[in-house]
């Protein structure tokens, strides 16, 4: 079973796809919670951070890269953005494919929803 995310990638349901490579896809997220809100997903179907292994190093590590350049195309670098990773139900994740969360263009405001 393929997951949507991977759907996007292979090109089977549409997206606002902003970068492509061997590794990574990013898209516009569809309901965006920020001016920039952009998802940069694995190619390769990993659930959760928890499921990465050392022969994921690199396509960790693309993430992040790719996370930069988009800031900075995105015209958001200067100003500063949020990188956001959510993992299992604490976490918050609705989607089981691993995704970096790019937001950004406006203050992002507290880091997690205060309790108290
Ligand atoms: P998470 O809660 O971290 O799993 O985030 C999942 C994100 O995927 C949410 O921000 C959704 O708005 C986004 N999303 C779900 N379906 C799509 C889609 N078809 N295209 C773009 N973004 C999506």
């Amino acid at each position: 079973m393929s997951t949507i995310f991977s759907k996007i990638i292979n090109g089977e349901i549409p997206a606002d796809i902003v970068y492509q490579d061997e590794l990574v896809t990013a898209f516009r997220d569809i309901n965006p919670q920020a001016p920039v809100h952009i998802l940069i997903v694995p190619n390769k179907e990993i659930p959760t951070v928890n499921d990465l292994t050392q022969a994921d190093e690199s396509v960790a590590g693309r993430l992040l890269l790719v996370a930069q350049k988009l800031a900075a195309q995105e015209g958001i670098a200067s100003d500063g953005y949020r990188l956001m990773i959510n993992c299992n139900r604490h976490g918050g994740q609705e989607v089981y494919h691993l995704h970096l969360h790019l937001l950004g263009g406006r203050p992002m405001g507290p880091m997690v929803q205060r309790t108290g």
